[in-house]
């Protein structure tokens, strides 16, 4: 009997310990499972969430803690993760007590007073008389706890919950570890990819700065550089030689055929001429049909002649273009060093010059500078004393082009645009006349009128698109690294009394001058609430990563990269990376010079850009033009764009 009695209670012993294995295998099922759901899962959220619903499906508990070493402070722990949550960030000092959990000698604890640290926990969660489970766990690469508290009063945790939370502890640890390397790597291979790019993109950009995107020959800096470098490197006596090339009838071809066919003929004149001259010689594209080559070295002037009259009658040969058979002809003027000018400024203005007397004589032809020549050094100082005049009698207005948010569909701001209104009643664009106003030192007379204009034009603009419009002035590099030129300018904005609605466009190699600009100037202008405008990005020297340390207020990118945007995939990677970087900056980028609907489509659909300006949206127009203008055509514009953020 005795013995039956004794196998009941062991078969009823055994039971309850294959109940409880029962049990311990059914939680650390669970267990191992959400641990898996967490290795798998894409951990843009808070995983500790994930971890204590899974805590709650095997244990009971009211509350729950993470607290892990802080590296601020290394004696005190810190709350990362609790739920109830609101003790997030408190800290607590390591003491005797934690030590020891933290070293895996205490798990559970059933009262408490003789730890003076849980005096400083919070009494909610913590009273002396509540049952708490501790456990040593690794929170990422630190060292931290996890503690499970049931209510006072209520039962402590068992030896197989201690068991099980034990293995739970070691197992999320391994899952912390391998979640954050893995981000880390995600991380890491994400900056990785965002640095390709823009290096590829700052590689880009350097060849867009020096060459000539059509030809591959290098552009005006370039050219620059080559013809100061030849000169230094002459013996003493030496000479070198300028060519300044122009086509005679580029503007015919590309009116009466189309641009594919003109680019063309830019092509093979760039072939020709390259096979004709020697490869110390350099020619390079000043834009257009306009062409300059440095002839070096030159032992006799005989042999400049052989030269430029051999390109001019290589071009007069035919060339077939995209099945077109083409004639050209080109006017060369030619200026020669020292005799003609020391630098290559006065080298390629005199260059120019001769040209100029070729083209009137014939075409085809060449010229030779001659200084006593009384021809267009004379209409150029009758210019000068016009733009003096001009500038006297304030013979200027701005037109002002608007700036939108497409996706807010708002218009956010004008930028201003000088016009010279010339004797005749011609108006001028800057670009006639903006380089010599600089040389003659009349820009700064210049800039002060447009303030004037920019403030007074605020008070016809307001009323119609209210007053939180902003007004974009631009500024020359030159005027921006001047000191005193910008304190005085800055002291003007201030004094109009409305400097937050105003905005400086500056390029990007004056923004990139640590001195004066961004030690004086910048910060005076943020002192005053002055915004400052990253103009025609892309076009100047500047890398990405100087752009970095820079502060400012938006950043345009140049037209350039904005023409058929949609067709360029170049130079969609390249905006690509500036968009990256903008938002890696905070920087709003707008895009400039959006003349057509799938220039739009595109950045409205491919990029993140929300501010745009351009023909496309409105030409640059004097304020009451530019209101009737908004008024008469912005419905459709607006309805463009709807059916835009609808698609
Ligand atoms: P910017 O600052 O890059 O100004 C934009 C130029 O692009 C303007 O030429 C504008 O009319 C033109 N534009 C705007 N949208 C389009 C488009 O969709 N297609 C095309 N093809 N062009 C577009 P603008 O008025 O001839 O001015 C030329 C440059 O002259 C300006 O370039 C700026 O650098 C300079 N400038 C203008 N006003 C001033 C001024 O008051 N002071 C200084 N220092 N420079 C000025
Ligand atoms: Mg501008
Ligand atoms: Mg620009």
């Amino acid at each position: 009997m005795e013995s039956k009695e004794t196998l009941r209670e062991a078969l009823l012993a055994a039971r309850t310990t294959i109940d409880t294995l029962r049990t311990e295998n059914a939680h650390a099922k669970l267990l191992l499972d959400t641990l898996e759901t967490l290795l798998v899962a894409d951990f843009d959220h808070d995983p500790f969430a994930e971890i204590f619903t899974s805590l709650r499906s095997v244990f009971s508990f009211t509350g729950v803690k993470v607290l892990a070493a802080d590296e601020s402070a290394p004696d005190s722990l810190i709350c990362v993760a609790a739920d109830p949550s609101e003790l997030i960030g408190m800290r607590w000092p390591v003491g005797t007590f934690f030590a020891r959990v933290l070293n895996g000698r205490v798990t559970a604890a059933l009262t408490n007073e003789k730890f003076e640290e849980w005096q400083a926990l919070d009494s909610r969660l913590l009273s002396a008389d509540q049952p708490v489970l501790y456990l040593p766990m690794a929170v990422r690469d630190r060292r931290g706890l996890l503690m499970l508290l049931r209510d006072v009063g209520d039962e402590g945790f068992d030896r197989s919950h201690v068991a099980l939370a034990r293995k739970f502890s070691v197992l999320a640890s391994a899952a912390f570890a391998a979640l954050h390397s893995r981000q880390r790597e995600e991380e890491s291979q994400r900056l990785r990819q965002l640095t390709t790019k823009l290096r590829e993109s700052e590689r880009a950009l350097a060849y867009r700065a020096n060459y000539d995107e059509l030809t591959g020959l290098p552009n005006r800096t370039m050219i620059e550089e080559r013809v100061t470098t030849a000169i230094r490197s002459l013996p003493p006596k030496g000479h070198l030689a300028l060519a300044f090339i122009d086509l005679d009838n580029f503007k015919r071809v590309n009116d009466f055929y189309n641009h594919s066919v003109g680019d063309g003929l830019l092509v093979a004149v760039t072939e020709r001429i390259k096979a004709s001259i020697r490869s110390s010689d350099v020619l390079a594209r000043l834009g257009g049909d306009e062409f300059v080559l440095l002839i070096t070295p030159t032992e006799q002037v005989d042999h400049i002649k052989r030269a430029v009259e051999r390109i001019t009658e290589q071009l007069k040969l035919p060339f077939m273009i995209e099945g077109n058979e083409l004639f050209t002809s080109a006017s060369i003027g030619v200026s020669i060093f020292p005799d003609h000018g020391t630098d290559y400024d006065a080298l390629r203005r005199n260059a120019d010059v001769a040209m100029y007397r070729s083209k009137k004589r014939a075409s085809g032809g060449i010229a030779y500078f001659d200084a006593t020549a009384d021809d267009t050094s004379a209409t150029q100082m009758q210019q000068e004393q016009r733009l003096r005049a001009a500038v006297r009698e304030q013979r200027f207005r701005c037109a002002f082009q608007p700036k939108i948010d497409i996706r807010k569909r708002a218009l956010v701001g004008f930028e201003a645009l000088i016009r010279w209104i010339d004797e005749k009643g011609l108006v001028r664009p800057p670009g006639h006349f903006i380089g010599m106003a600089s040389d003659l030192g009349l820009l700064d007379d210049i800039t002060g009128f447009v303030l004037r204009e920019a403030v007074a034009a605020l008070g016809q603009f307001d009323p119609v698109f209210g007053g939180r419009t902003r007004i974009s002035i631009n500024i020359a590099a030159k005027q921006a690294s001047n000191q005193a030129f910008m304190e005085s300018f800055i002291d003007g904005i201030a004094a109009t009394g409305h400097a937050e609605r105003l905005m400086l466009e500056i390029t990007e190699e004056a923004m990139i001058q640590p001195d004066p600009f961004q030690s004086e100037i910048l910060p005076a202008l943020r002192q005053k609430g002055i915004s400052v405008s990253i103009d025609d990005f892309g076009t100047g020297y500047s890398s990405f990563s100087v752009l970095a340390d820079i502060t400012a207020d938006e950043l345009k990118v140049d037209r350039s990269f904005i023409s058929a945007i949609h067709q360029r995939s170049r130079s969609q990677s390249i905006l690509k990376a500036v968009e990256s970087l903008g938002s890696a900056l905070g920087l709003p980028i707008v895009a400039e010079g959006v003349e057509t609907a799938d220039e739009l489509n595109f950045l409205f659909r491919e990029t993140g850009i929300s501010m745009v300006q351009g023909y496309h949206i409105a030409r640059p127009m004097f304020p009451k033009d530019l209101i009737d203008h908004w008024r008469a055509h912005h419905h459709r514009l607006d309805r463009d764009l709807s059916v835009l953020s609808a698609a």
